[in-house]
């Protein structure tokens, strides 16, 4: 069957008649050199393949040019760049054993055994060791091997030893070398070491073999690695701009929130300070879903099991709810609640409503706990204790597309308010679903329609829908363009039907309504955090924990500046006094670092002329006099705005 024709599908749709076990590099040939020159692997169909590897069977064909906006030439790239990692690693420590070398979403890492943990200084010899590598332009050469030739070929580690025995009995296993080194690999790389030029090994940590806390503790090196040298600069600065503002470290420094392991992971410890900004948050977003004709409702954070098991939480959902409560007496155990719908639906459900009193729309700011795993919390943004700004809102068909434009609007609005891009998805039905095609149509219509209503931008997600209904997510963007999971507008055939719900309509019969989960923050500590990454914690005048700090230039002049902060205490401003027997360019310098919008600081001239010396933040050291009562009135008009600047 040598003499057997393939035929491959160009992206274009065109065809391309190439031989059997002819090189994906030949059949790029057979379309133009500069792209066989270009190319740095192949993908047939979902497969990507090395260049020179013949090619065995049709399919669709694309040719991987070394881009770094191509996410599979990175995969191609960032694996190869493993590979060259781990050749430096064995011959600076040639005994170390090896474990796994993945590319991930933004790099690649290699795990190793070795003796003790790499220092930075390694690294270091490392990143030059790579060079010489990378100078040498040894090419990958794949071989095929029996099991019995790998087996000798890997003797000595035990690691790709306890890999081997893994791979099926029928697979091929290929050992890939470059120059010295050697590796059990299913490829794909790219043909030679020289394009891994622009790389960076960025941090060493110890993990578990195969993440097992039994097994041995390796030591993995993450690096990152791109086709241009811009590509990799920008990605450092991204990196560095990340950590500038993480929050973790931010929430420190302001002194606006804990969490202390030994209290639990994932559970969070507001500070006074953060929770000013998630008071001022809910203020906002309360008094404006009162105007809205939203009402506020409240409901317990236990309830028994019986209502999730209604609800079908209990069903689907245990994996992420906190253990039962057994109580003495009660036939049910309790839980901790990880969501508000049920108890909204049994607000709704517990009387007859009439269409006449749709929609309803209950609104609920409300704590809810999820057992997340240990392994996935991350700051604010994954926790096990998470408040939401939760609504349901009830009503017919007819006026879903209503309430999905009000919901739209909202969300406009406080993301506007608070100065932030956001972009929209709109998540259809998928595959796997209940409630018949009508009701799916009637509801991505109403949603659509709404959408397109609006005037925004929004990307359709195929069959990204949830099994018990259409979703509208939304995605905000901050200063340095990072998109953050906000509001999530979704529809749900199942919870009515499980609850039975109904109102009357006009016809005088019962009517299922529709329901809507919805939430414009999302949750306030994911929110809270992607703020302060945002902001980098210089919050505008109206959501600064401390807005004024009021600094007395010596002991003498306290009771003249505690005036001043009674003045701005007075016109409902958050304002602190300074009175620490410190210098004040010391006290000066503390309120910079707190990233406070306004110090004042209070002499003589001031206390005798009732005048103020305003520093503005970001104004460097340039100092305002002004009376004291105008000053009052520029911050609190800046803060009744909301002004962002
Ligand atoms: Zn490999
Ligand atoms: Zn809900």
């Amino acid at each position: 069957m040598s003499d057997e024709k393939l035929s491959l599908i160009l992206p274009d749709g065109s065809k391309l008649e190439v031989e059997r076990g002819e090189s994906a590099r030949a059949a790029a040939e057979k379309i133009s050199r500069g792209l066989a020159r270009a190319a740095v692997a192949a993908k047939l169909d979902d497969e990507i393949v090395d260049i020179e590897r013949p090619l065995e069977r049709s399919g669709t064909i694309r040719f991987l040019k070394g881009e770094d906006s191509d996410a599979d030439a990175l995969y191609v790239l960032r694996h190869s760049a493993a590979h060259v990692m781990a050749t430096a690693v064995r011959s600076l420590w040639p005994n170390a054993g090896i474990g796994f070398g993945p590319p991930i979403a933004d790099g690649f890492y290699y795990d190793f055994d070795v003796e003790r943990p790499f220092t930075p200084e390694d690294l270091e010899k490392i990143d030059e060791q790579m060079r010489e590598v990378v100078a040498q332009d040894y090419a990958f050469e794949r071989r095929e091997v029996t099991r019995e030739e790998a087996r000798e070929l890997f003797c000595d580690d035990p690691y790709k030893l306890e890999r081997l025995e893994e791979i099926p009995e029928d697979e091929t296993i290929s050992v890939y070398r470059d120059g010295p080194f050697f590796d059990l690999c299913r490829g794909p790389h790219l043909p030679s070491t020289a394009p891994v030029k622009h790389f960076k090994l960025l941090n060493a940590a110890g993990a578990y073999w195969r993440g097992d806390e039994r097994r041995p503790m390796l030591q993995r090196i993450y690096g990152t690695a791109f086709y241009k040298k811009s590509s990799l600069d920008e990605y450092l600065h991204r990196l560095e701009e990340a950590k500038r503002r993480d929050h973790r470290i931010i929430g420190k420094q302001l002194d606006l929130f804990s969490i202390q392991e030994d209290m639990g992971p994932g559970l969070v410890n507001w500070h006074p300070k953060g929770a000013r900004i998630q008071f001022v948050l809910r203020r906002f977003l309360e008094d404006e879903l009162l105007k809205r004709g939203y009402e506020l409702v409240y409901t317990p954070h236990i309830a028994s099991e019986a209502l999730y098991r209604k609800s079908g939480h209990l069903q689907a959902y245990s994996e992420v709810m906190f253990p039962s409560m057994e109580m003495e007496g009660e036939k049910e155990n309790y839980r901790v609640k990880p969501m508000n719908c049920p108890m909204h639906m049994e607000i709704y459900a517990s009387t007859q409503r009439s269409y006449r009193e749709l929609p309803q729309r209950y609104a609920e700011i409300a704590s809810v706990y999820r057992n997340e795993k240990s392994g996935t919390l991350h700051g604010l943004l994954r926790v096990r204790g998470l408040t939401m700004d939760d609504a349901h809102i009830f009503c017919t068909p007819d006026q879903v597309e209503d309430e999905i434009y009000d919901m739209l609007d909202l969300v406009d609005y406080v993301y506007g308010t608070l100065g932030l891009a956001y972009r929209v998805d709109f998540a259809t039905r998928p595959q796997k679903r209940i409630g018949a095609d009508e009701t799916w149509d009637i509801a991505e219509d109403a949603l659509r329609k709404a959408l397109d209503r609006r005037d925004v931008t929004y990307a359709i997600d195929e069959g990204g829908g949830a099994f018990y209904g259409p979703k509208i997510d939304v995605k905000f963007l901050d200063a340095i363009g990072r998109e953050w999971q906000g509001a999530t507008i979704q529809l749900d055939f199942v919870l009515p039907e499980r609850f039975d719900l109904s109102y009357m309509g006009s016809d005088n019969q019962r009517h299922r309504p529709v329901m809507i989960h919805r939430a414009i923050f999302g949750t306030f500590e994911r929110f809270v955090g992607g703020l302060i990454e945002h902001f980098v914690g210089a919050f505008p005048v109206w959501l600064a924990p401390v807005q004024v700090r009021v600094v007395p230039v010596a002991e003498d002049y306290n009771e003249a500046a505690r005036a001043v902060q009674g003045a701005l205490a007075a016109a409902g401003l958050r304002a602190e006094l300074d009175e620490r027997a410190e210098t004040v360019a010391y006290r000066i310098r503390d309120g910079e670092l707190m990233k406070i919008p306004y110090l004042v600081v209070v002499g003589q001239r001031e206390a005798e002329a009732a005048t103020v010396a305003v520093r503005k933040r970001g104004a460097e050291k340039k100092q305002v006099v002004m009376p004291l009562e105008e000053f009052v009135e520029q911050v609190r008009e800046e803060d009744e705005s909301r002004a962002l600047a």
